[in-house]
């Protein structure tokens, strides 16, 4: 460190702020906020900031800057604008360049109307959602605009109107222009949708149906089957979002999930209990830890002009929680609470959100796939001894050596060949020994010699690739590449590997060759490794399916040693007669009776047994 640096952080203000890293030319490499501004930049330079980024920042630090606020939440209000005006190299940058949509409702019209706005501003309008698309939007105003008729006309034409237009006359419309409805009973739809928007339907319906019984005590009965209708309609809305939470209360609940330096995010969003939709953001391409990511895209996102829930629920705690959620707390004017629950339905949440995050990750990737380029990034980057035309992919499912089967999938040029997919019932290895399992399957693969792949590829690491070597060896087979391919998960906070429900995963693939020590990393080449990874979850997903499948059967059988006074040998021929236990499960008395051995008293036992 220069002498000029270290006499700046000798003199730097212990006091809340803002730094701004520059590099010699006086760019900003990096913007960030302290509540103690001299011990912050201490832990840059004395290595005990162990963030991935840091070495590479302190080695090109050539000045600091810093901004003294009266507060940390004033400082982190400065740190998120410096951000947004500078975008530091260095800080996590999030964009969201999206725009939401809301329904307005302005009370200060003459006869108010629904309107569909992309941002909300400060007019004194009601606005509602956000809806993170306009079909959600316009869908939810489609279900509105027949239960609360209110006018879709604009300002001028209620004015000019002589004659109701044909909303009137298809009953989506009261006709206000014409005086056909009186303020006040206009008035009153207006406070019903609100009250629905709002997210108050059971008041609602509790009092629409005091006004549909006054209507028909009255008479009125016109009225009453309007009002029923709405009742109904609400009702079935009502129907539809009981799926969603317990509490009442509005949350958006933050999805993260991590592949190497990707980070895909999603928030869902919950309104009054209800789910409503859910927000994706860009993928975001950068290392770092978890927390650190959360943290500036929660000061990004809710700087912009989007609504605030009195709930945040994130997968991992942030080091500026406290902050943030005082920040956002004042820019709301209502308590909002920043959560990381680690059971219960928040916990149930978050494993939603988390699992949504996932298959967008996938889906988006999947989208992006590229077979063709695949195959040539994996022969160059594998330096594979020919284009992997034909892939061969094996995995074992087994819970403590039970039930062991094994897969093979087959990918012809980068897509699955389903008619190429073998699954095979273990039988020569007893025990949890998946290498012998392993060695079994290939050896019955490739025993024959027919019909030979370009690539083999294995579920796991060294050990497996060892496995699959040694069965080529051993089978005589030349000119074939084999790897294996490996899921490493690690990178929690302070290097520990335990990890709680809701934490993040990170997820790192490795590809192991023959004769070389260490693993490739294809992260950078993610086309190719994103088709080793599908064809490995295919292997997988196909292996423990047929796991599954023999696992049901059995318990399906197991229920039969429960039938009183029905012993092995007896059980045995029943199951020889029927051929399945869902067989026997439909067979009538008489048909039990069938069976050799199985007289009337024990039919009726197992008949009754199976129903009950
Ligand atoms: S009936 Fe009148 S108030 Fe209603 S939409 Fe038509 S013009 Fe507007």
């Amino acid at each position: 460190m220069s002498d000029y640096l270290e006499q700046k952080i000798k003199h730097a203000p212990r006091s809340p702020g803002v730094y701004l890293m520059k590099d010699a030319e006086g760019g900003i490499l990096y913007v960030g906020k302290a509540r103690d501004i001299r011990s912050r930049i201490r832990a840059y330079f004395g290595g005990t900031d162990s963030r991935v980024m840091v070495p590479f920042l302190v080695s090109r630090i050539g000045d600091i800057d810093f901004i003294v606020t009266e507060t940390e939440k004033e400082a982190l209000i400065l740190e998120n604008n410096l951000i947004k005006e500078h975008r530091p190299r260095y800080n996590v940058f999030f964009r969201d360049d999206k725009t939401y949509f809301h329904i307005r409702l302005d009370p200060r019209e003459r006869f108010p109307r629904f309107q569909l706005v992309r941002r909300p501003k400060k007019d004194g309008a009601r606005y509602f959602g956000p809806y993170p698309s306009s079909g959600q939007a316009r869908e939810t105003l489609r279900f509105l605009q027949p239960i609360f008729p209110l006018r879709t006309c604009g300002n001028a034409e209620l004015s000019g109107r002589k004659r109701p237009c044909l909303e009137h006359e298809i009953g989506r419309c009261p006709a206000p222009c014409c005086g056909l409805i009186d303020a006040a009973a206009y008035d009153g739809l207006v406070k019903d949708a609100t009250a629905f928007l709002e997210g108050r339907e059971k008041g609602l319906v509790a009092d629409l149906r005091g006004r549909m019984q006054g209507a028909a005590e009255r008479m009125d009965f016109e009225a009453a089957v309007v009002l029923r209708d709405r009742i109904a309609a609400i009702e079935a809305t009502l129907e539809k979002q009981r799926m969603a939470t317990v509490a009442a209360t509005d949350q958006d609940v933050f999805g993260v999930y991590r592949e190497d330096d990707m980070t895909q995010i999603c928030a869902v969003l919950i309104r009054s209990g209800n789910i409503i939709g859910q927000k994706v953001f860009p993928l975001i391409k950068v290392g770092g830890e978890t927390s650190e990511i959360l943290s500036a895209l929660i000061k990004r996102f809710y700087d912009g002009e989007v609504y605030i829930p009195a709930e945040i629920v994130l997968p991992e705690d942030m080091e500026d929680r406290d902050v943030i959620a005082e920040w956002l707390t004042d820019k709301k004017g209502r308590a909002v609470s920043i959560v990381t629950p680690q059971k219960g339905r928040g916990a149930a949440l978050l494993a939603m959100a988390q699992q949504n995050a996932k298959n967008i990750f996938r889906t988006e990737r999947l989208a992006k796939d590229n077979p063709e380029e695949a195959l040539k990034l994996l022969m160059e980057r594998l330096s594979l001894k020919k284009r992997p035309e034909r892939i061969e992919c094996f995995d074992i499912s087994n819970i403590g050596g039970a039930l062991a089967v094994g897969s093979m999938v087959t990918f012809v040029s980068g897509l699955p060949d389903k008619a190429g997919y073998r699954r095979y019932k273990i039988r020569t290895v007893e025990g949890a020994d998946d290498y012998a399992m392993m060695y079994e399957v290939l050896k019955r693969r490739y025993g024959k010699k027919e019909n030979l792949p370009d690539l083999i590829m294995v579920d796991g690491g060294k050990g497996q690739l060892g496995v699959a070597v040694s069965v080529m060896r051993d089978v005589a087979v030349e000119g074939i590449d084999v790897i294996a391919i490996a899921k490493e998960k690690s990178d929690l906070p302070g290097g520990s590997r335990l990890r709680g429900p809701t934490q993040v995963a990170k997820d790192h693939d490795r590809i192991y060759l023959p004769g070389r020590k260490n693993p490739v990393n294809l992260s950078r080449f993610p086309t190719a490794l994103f088709l080793l990874q599908r064809i490995r979850d295919e292997a997988h997903r196909f292996a423990v399916s047929y796991h599954r499948q023999l696992r049901d059967k059995r318990d399906a059988e197991s229920l039969l040693d429960a039938v009183p006074g029905l012993g092995e040998a007896k059980k045995k021929a029943v199951l020889q007669y029927f051929g399945d236990v869902s067989h026997v499960g439909a067979a009538s008395k008489e048909d039990l009776q069938k069976v050799e051995g199985i007289g009337k008293a024990t039919a009726e036992q197992i008949y009754d047994f199976l129903r009950k």
